[in-house]
């Protein structure tokens, strides 16, 4: 099992103001999920993706992300609204 990604240290980084990926409802920053996206699949998961496939650590609501994970980290987005993504411990 791989480690679960750090939300805290998501959370350091992360800017203030966040929107849901998923509902695109603002987020109260202590209860944001952060979940990290696979561009190759664009599913999200709870634990780092290699660092090939990363596309970086995307912003869920509790209820949200643990929609997404029920859905096997699939995210049926909201287009033209705007998103939180972050990308964590990679450096260039
Ligand atoms: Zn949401």
């Amino acid at each position: 099992m791989s480690a679960k990604i750090d939300q805290a240290a998501v959370r350091e980084i992360a800017s203030t103001e966040c929107f849901c990926q998923r509902c695109h409802a603002p987020l109260d920053p202590a209860r944001t999920v952060w979940l990290d996206l696979n561009w190759r699949s664009g599913r999200y998961r709870d634990e780092p993706w290699p660092e090939a496939e990363s596309q970086g650590c995307f912003a869920f609501g509790p209820d949200c992300a643990r929609a997404v994970l029920a859905a096997g980290g699939e995210c049926v987005e909201i287009r033209g609204q705007r998103v939180c993504g972050v990308r964590i411990g990679r450096k260039g």
